[in-house]
């Protein structure tokens, strides 16, 4: 199967060939056709398999087709993420595969100055790739109405509709008008989340390019014993040992905060992203990373997802995340687009539950070891077998980001200056979501 073969109009193909994209991956034969008919969707589909561009190239598609041009506070298209890099890094798509269409776009997140982001909306928009908090203080500011809304994405949905974002989703499925079209992407859905989402769409297309909620074959996962209080330690003998190239190390907060510290006093080339710092300095290690200045970055969970890191060959879990899910996130970083890729986790004794939570999640035992002179003094318990173990650890959830952006034609015009803002969590369709703790990015 080729692009062409999905009905897409000539601009949007002269993008992808720009691209160098050949063929569609699952993702994309499934979700392309159904979102071009109109079809609302619940796609499922494996970190770093394309899901970006699987519901970025419908939506350009549809506004591109229209006859009239946007009018005052218009927009057309409205893709909602949880967090403020991933909305950057899904705008910037957004422009590659809109190169030759003559649509106006913007990116809004919290953390940069509102004030650009009022002006550009007010002239009104085809796209608008946003985090929910700021969309939310765009929209009580008067910047834009929903009443031309005819298609809502959310990217990463399965947390942007668990609590966290309760409040913001809540005002935006009130305010659209109907129909539109709703297309819901992740890598991971829960029972729940796919129950809510399904009271959420309108006869949607279910897709499961893949086994569900899993990480792509090509990540090598492993994980390393040791005792809390030699994660540290053992992870600069291991960066020492392997002379690692370049390492996503995720942690809690406190954790990253402690780690820096260390591998700076070290004199290893690292820097951090985490809802502490100021959004530019975030964006800024994020950008040093991906371009090689450093090697070492340091991140909480607002770096686990949707991130697209060229060829990042090494995700290293200091810790375990507080919600399974996140896992196939975190390590979705690494091996993506057919590239390969490893994930290691320290894990210590009191992370037991976690771990049997994630092996039951993924459904796979994963290959564990001991690193000499790190053996630990309280040992990590092996995940009971198949139907003996408890019921995973349900979860909370996170995230948050900025932005700022347009596009114009081909480019990225006007963007509206960066200031900084906040996002949020997510939530409760009408009440129909279940209570969880969001302990990321918000502000
Ligand atoms: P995503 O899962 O959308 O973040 O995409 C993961 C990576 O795959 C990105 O670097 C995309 O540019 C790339 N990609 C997506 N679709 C294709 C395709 N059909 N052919 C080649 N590369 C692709």
């Amino acid at each position: 199967m080729t692009f062409a073969d999905l009905n897409l109009i000539d601009p949007l193909l002269r993008a992808l060939e720009m691209l160098a994209y050949q063929t569609p991956t699952p993702v994309q034969a499934q979700a392309i056709p159904a979102a071009l008919a109109g079809r609302d969707l619940l796609a499922a589909a494996q970190t770093g398999t394309g899901k970006t561009a699987a519901f970025a190239l419908p939506a350009l598609q549809n506004p591109a087709n229209e006859e009239t041009s946007v009018g005052p506070g218009d927009v057309r298209v409205l893709v909602l993420v949880p967090t403020r890099e991933l909305a950057e890094q899904v705008f910037n798509s957004f422009c590659d595969y809109g190169h030759f269409l003559p649509l106006r776009g913007l990116v809004a997140y919290g953390g940069v100055s509102i004030g650009p982001q009022l002006k550009y909306l007010r002239n009104g928009t085809d796209l608008l790739v946003a985090t929910p908090g700021r969309l939310l203080d765009l929209y009580q500011q008067r910047a834009f109405h929903f009443d031309e809304v005819r298609t809502l994405v959310l990217d990463e949905a399965d947390r942007m509709l668990d609590l966290g974002f309760a409040r913001e989703l809540d005002a935006v499925f009130a305010a659209l008008r109907h129909p539109h079209q709703t297309l819901l992407f992740s890598a991971t859905f829960s029972a729940d989340i796919r129950s809510l989402a399904g009271r959420l769409l309108h006869a949607p297309l279910q897709i499961d390019a893949s086994p569900r909620n899993t990480a792509v074959s090509s990540v090598k996962q492993s994980l390393v014993t040791v005792d809390k209080k030699r994660k540290t330690e053992l992870f600069c003998h291991l960066l020492k040992k392997h002379r690692w190239e370049q390492v996503l190390y995720l942690s809690a907060p406190k954790g990253c905060r402690h780690l820096l510290e260390t591998l700076e006093y070290q004199g290893f080339p690292a820097d951090a992203s985490h809802g502490d710092k100021p959004q530019h300095i975030r964006q800024r290690a994020l950008d040093r990373f991906k371009q090689g200045e450093i090697s070492i970055l340091v991140a909480t969970d607002v770096a686990a997802r949707g991130l697209d890191i060229d060829e990042l060959p090494l995700v290293v879990n200091f810790d375990l995340p507080s919600v399974a899910e996140d896992y196939v996130h975190r390590i979705g970083r690494t091996g993506r687009a057919g590239a390969s890729g490893v994930a290691l986790s320290l894990v210590c004794a009191d992370e037991a539950p976690m771990l049997r939570a994630i092996e039951q999640l993924i459904q796979q035992t994963i290959r564990r070891s001991e690193e000499r002179g790190f053996s630990p003094e309280h040992r990590v318990p092996q995940t009971a077998p198949e139907g003996q173990q408890s019921k995973p650890a349900k979860r909370p959830s996170s995230s948050a980001k900025t932005g700022r952006a347009a596009a114009h034609g081909a480019k990225k015009a006007a963007n509206p200056g960066r200031s900084k803002a906040r996002s949020g969590g997510k939530a409760s369709a009408a009440g129909q979501r279940k209570a969880k703790k969001n302990p990321t990015d918000r502000h």
